[in-house]
Parts: C-alpha cells; structure tokens; sequence
C-alpha cells in the first residue's frame, strides 16, 4: 500500500545526516530538533501552536483533556472512521455519539450531527477522512449556535487546504478550536516510528496543553493537573524535519495518482470513484490542493468487493478495507441509544469501499497494471 523504502532513498541523506547528529549530541528526549520541527510546522500550517506529543491518539486525547471535556458530556463524531477516534472520548469518561457519514465525500453529515446535539453535548470530533477535509464550514456554524468545541481529527488529512465559503483558504486542522494529528509511518506526513502533535490558534489552551503532555507541570515539579507522558524524541522530530519540505510535494504525487486512477476508472459503471470537493465535484482540480488522498478509495457497486479484494490479493495487488466495520457495531462501542436506521450509509460503504495503493512512488506502468486488474475484475 506505500512504498516508504521507495520515499527514504529520496531523502536519505538527508535524514541519515539528521538522525547521526541526534546520536551525537545524545540530546534524545526534547532535544533541539523537536522545537525546530514545531517552529516549522507551525510556519507551514499557518497555526499559532504546534505542540508535538508521542502519536495521533494521544493527542486527540490530550486535546480532549486540554479542553476540561468531564464524565458524562457528549461529543459527536463520525461512524465511519478509525477507532482512535471514538476510543479515547470512552478512555475519558466522555460519551461517545457516533454519527452516519456523506456518501459522497465519507465525512461526518452535517444533517446527522444537527439531529444528534442534546443539552449535554460539549464537542464535535470531525475527522478529515481519507485526506479530505470534512465540511469545516458547517461544522463551525453548527458550534457556534449550541457552543461547542471543534476538535479536528487531522490524522489523515495533514497538508489538505480548505477553501471557506468567504473566500479564504486555510490548512485542515486550523479551522476548528484545536486538532491533533498523526505522523505514524504511512500517514502524509510520516516519521519512522511514533509521533503525533496538537494545533491550536488559542494561547491558554496550548499552555493547558503543554502541561498535560508534560505531566500536568508548568512549574518544573508542581503538578497543576492530572497529565500524561507524551512525548515525540528527538530522532522522529530529526526524521520529520527532513521531510516536511517535501509535504507538498509528495501531496501532489498523490493527488496525480488520483487524478490516473479517476480517469482510468472514469467510464466504468460499478465504480464509484473518490469526489474531490473542491471547486470541481467530479475531477481533482489542479489550482487548489483540497484533498492529499491518504487512501485512494472507490466504492464498488453492484460487484462483489470482497471477491475483488481477493482477485487483487492473487494479482500481487496490495489493497485494503477501510473500515469493514462501522464503530457502532464495534463490540467495545455499542450502544442500546443507537438505532440501525440511523446509519445507513456507513452500513453500505462498509460493504462497499476498498483502497488502492497510494503513495508517493508510484509509476504509470504500476498504475496501469492496477486499474486494468480492477477494471478486468468488475467488467467480467
Ligand atoms: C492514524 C489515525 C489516528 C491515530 O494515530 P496514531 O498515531 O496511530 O495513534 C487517529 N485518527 C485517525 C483518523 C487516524 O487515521
């Protein structure tokens, strides 16, 4: 599904260099690079506040903690997603509200949050699946009438620009009031092991948040807060300086692949192919960088996807599933509250969607090789 020796012989002096330097200066844990990498994000994002911590779940969690969310307050997000998401709002006590998803673009439904808001909800977890980013503009409008925090999951979507219906473009994850992200290997933006880090544009939530990652101290052993110890070590931090000047790049890598992969399949009749939801619904346009495809996603209908699946694993074709399972219905998140009807449409894409190969090394003639197969497959 990546090819991540394929992108580390592109930079590997580069990094080899940056990695060797940490080794030398033995400065493993808070080391220099970690705030460089942070300065640079944050100059990148165009975020007042990057604070790194050690993967994407911690810091929706520590995000969740930073904002003072307590047992029993609600926080809606989408049924078809990663675990992370729900398994931290349980971790704390919170009570998770899944809710359906767009069929189109695979993100929260923003008529299905409106039903789900109770005196007692508190936040909206919206995730950027797949790398694109969710409707960030309901989504704000909508907290703003009940008052509720915005926690973006940006785990698959780092790099994504989002065009505002006034006009202005801003990055996925500095639109809400704070947003984690991830930078476990094969995400966009990937180190070579665990990291993860918080955005926020508010100064007292990221001093909150400093502390929390840091054991609740904001005063070298005073513990204000009940923390954690979630820390991103100096060689990821190494390892992601090297690449974060390439994000973009690799990002338009991606959005090309898409952009073959969507023509390749453009007239066949059981496929359904991603939407980018920029300016132009049906294509991937070439003047804005809405989506940065994490996964390459197509919805197979009127076909057997799980046979294709297995067609593609007997052609030496990676691909993958993403979910096969709706959060619902998860043994650990089911709820008598939720309703069956409630879900429909990740009820189907769960039988529907299957991922192609994506990533930033990709090749015509690996491409070809890949739709021909699929396209073989669902014409038969
Ligand atoms: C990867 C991912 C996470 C978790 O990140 P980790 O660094 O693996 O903890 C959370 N949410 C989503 C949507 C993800 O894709």
């Amino acid at each position: 599904m990546v090819d991540l020796k394929g992108q580390y012989h592109g930079i590997k002096e580069r990094v080899d260099a940056s990695i060797s330097e940490v080794i030398e200066n033995t400065a493993f844990i808070n080391g220099p690079e970690v705030h460089q990498f942070q300065k640079e994000l944050e100059d990148y994002l165009e975020v007042k506040h990057v604070i790194p911590c050690a993967n994407g779940t911690d810091a929706l969690q520590i995000a969740m903690m930073g904002l003072g969310l307590k047992p029993g307050d609600e926080v809606i997000t989408a049924d078809f997603t990663f675990a992370a998401t729900v398994e931290v709002i349980a971790l704390l006590q919170l009570t998770p509200v899944l809710v359906d998803v767009d069929p189109v673009n695979f993100n929260i439904d923003i008529g299905a949050i409106k039903k789900a808001i109770t005196p007692r909800t508190k936040a909206i977890v919206p995730v950027h699946l797949f790398g694109l980013t969710a409707n960030m503009d309901a989504v704000m409008e909508i907290a703003e009438q009940h008052n509720l925090f915005v926690i973006e999951d940006n785990a698959q979507g780092i790099g994504a620009d989002y065009k505002s219906k006034n006009g202005s473009t801003k990055k996925s994850g500095t639109i809400g009031h704070v947003a984690s992200t991830s930078f476990f290997p094969s995400k966009n933006l990937g180190c070579y092991g665990d990291g993860g880090a918080i955005f926020t544009n508010d100064d007292d939530l990221a001093h909150t948040i400093r502390g929390i990652v840091n054991h609740g101290m904001y005063v070298r052993y005073h513990h204000d807060v009940v923390g954690v110890n979630s820390r991103l070590d100096s060689i990821q931090a190494a390892v992601l300086r090297a690449k974060l000047p390439n994000l973009d790049v690799y990002n338009t890598a991606r959005r090309n692949t898409a952009r073959k992969y969507n023509e390749a399949f453009s007239e066949i009749e059981n496929i359904i192919t991603p939407t980018a939801d920029c300016d132009s619904p049906k294509g991937i346009c070439d003047n804005c960088n809405c989506h940065v495809f994490h996964q390459y996603t197509l919805r197979i209908v009127n076909s057997d996807r799980d046979a294709l699946v297995q067609h593609l694993n007997e052609n030496n074709i990676p691909c993958g599933v993403y979910y096969p399972i709706p959060l619902h219905s998860q043994k650990a998140y089911r709820d008598d509250r939720y309703n069956e009807a409630d879900f429909p449409i990740t009820n189907q894409l769960v039988k529907e969607v299957i991922s192609l190969p994506m990533h930033t090394e990709l090749d015509n003639e690996q491409i070809d090789f890949i739709t021909r197969t699929v396209i073989n497959f669902v014409n038969k």
